[in-house]
């Protein structure tokens, strides 16, 4: 062997219960089980803390990421402000400078335990550099993450001049997923057009779908309706992703509670965004204020794949955020109002072992025969890692040590009573 973590908590789909030892041979995972013998070139003893495959990002926008210092301040802090500032940046941004901050970015979420992302990249542009960008990092970075890249067409395929050859030229030059925006479409028939063109060219080219739907308060956008319908059409299911889905916080139950059975019969998966959603959505609303985000936890009870995704890191939409996964967790479970004791651990699940599904990964997870990326918390269960955020202190990427953290310590002076936190 060449790794062995010893008595670790393991954290997966079907983890065994008790503590574990977890082999690591090459890239691979060839042991889980108790008590391991065998000889190894380095033994980590993880003394019962919580350990999972990677942590994965399911939606963020690494384009952007890290360009609020750059772009003008967006002053109302809305979304549509957010569009515009943007659409003023865009114009001037360098290969480089895209390249410098995305790596940045993937660096911070690789070093809290994430090693798989799925970004948007613009792609209503004819200079295309973000893609070019993203494509050049997807490479540089492949030893510590991988990366699937979503041609987003930001300002519409069908509304904007020339939107659909941009979209065709963002997959002809290599992204991994077709992605889209209906609801900003000029009209409901233009964006049921343009969800049209989606699936057509992702079932042509073999490509997983991840559109922007319904990111509105408007209860009358209705597009994951039509994307039910597409994905059972073409028979598609797990291959699809609709993310944000937050008009569904407006929708009167009885539409709601039809739509998310379609969904579930469709098999897609569904994104939220608790850091975007909550701070962009029902602005303007006054009081009583809606929360902004989809039905999460109505979606998981029904059955439906849901994950939660970072989407912004400091840009002009959302100027906060540190690209840690166990903070957006955290955020989703306050905000979705999943306190009860297994919802709390199905909030770990929805940046693990779900998001994994939603980006069709294979090899993934704690088990013999997967790729061993995988992360050591200092701390020792789900809900624990969820409440403290602690330390990753050692993440693999396929066999490799590729981020280390020192937990840190703090100390009260005086008469402190000492505690260890309950798990
Ligand atoms: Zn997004």
């Amino acid at each position: 062997m060449d790794i062995i973590l010893k008595n670790a908590t393991v954290a997966d789909e079907d983890a065994p219960e008790g503590l574990v030892d977890i082999a690591i041979e090459g890239e691979r995972i060839v042991a889980v089980e108790a008590n391991i013998g065998a000889e190894a070139g380095e033994v980590i003893d993880c003394e019962g803390r919580l350990v999972s495959a990677s942590l994965i990002d399911p939606h963020v926008h690494l384009d952007a990421a890290l360009s609020v210092a750059a772009a003008r301040p967006n002053q109302t802090g809305t979304l549509l402000e957010g569009i515009a500032i943007w659409s003023e940046f865009m114009p001037k941004l360098t290969k480089e400078d895209i390249k410098h901050r995305a790596r940045q970015a993937i660096d911070w979420e690789v070093a809290q335990g994430v090693g798989f992302i799925r970004t948007h990249v613009d792609s209503c542009d004819e200079r295309m550099i973000g893609l070019e960008a993203m494509l050049e990092v997807k490479d540089e970075v492949k030893d510590r993450a991988d990366i699937q890249i979503v041609a987003f067409p930001q300002n519409c395929i069908c509304s904007f001049p020339n939107g659909e050859a941009l979209l065709r030229r963002a997959l002809d030059m290599g992204a991994d997923v077709v992605g889209g925006i209906p609801h900003n479409e000029t009209t409901r028939d233009a964006g049921v057009a343009s969800m049209r063109l989606v699936f057509a060219e992702a079932d042509e080219r073999g490509l997983l779908v991840d559109v922007h739907c319904d990111e509105t308060d408007d209860s009358a956008s209705r597009f994951a309706e039509v994307m039910a319908e597409e994905t059972i059409k073409r028979g598609l299911g797990s291959r699809i992703t609709a993310s944000h889905c937050v008009a569904m916080h407006s929708y009167e139950n009885a539409y709601a509670l039809k739509l998310i059975g379609w969904l579930q019969r469709a098999g897609l998966n569904v994104i939220a965004n608790p850091f975007d959603n909550l701070i962009l959505q029902a602005r303007e609303d006054t009081y009583p204020k809606r929360r902004g985000i989809t039905r999460v936890k109505e979606l998981l009870q029904a059955g439906v794949n849901v994950s939660f995704g970072h989407d912004s890191i400091m840009d002009p939409w959302y100027p906060l955020g540190r690209g840690d996964m166990l903070e957006t967790a955290s955020l989703g479970l306050h905000a979705c109002q999943m306190s009860g004791v297994a919802e709390i651990d199905s909030c770990f699940d929805m940046i693990s072992w779900r998001a994994a599904k939603t980006l069709s990964l294979e090899d993934y997870g704690v088990r013999p025969g997967a790729n061993a990326d995988l992360v050591v918390f200092d701390g020792y269960s789900k809900a624990e890692v969820l409440r403290l955020g602690p330390a990753r202190t050692h993440v693999f990427k396929r066999g490799k040590l590729v981020a280390q953290t020192e937990p840190a310590r703090s100390e009260v002076m005086g008469d402190p009573v000492s505690f260890r936190p309950a798990t």
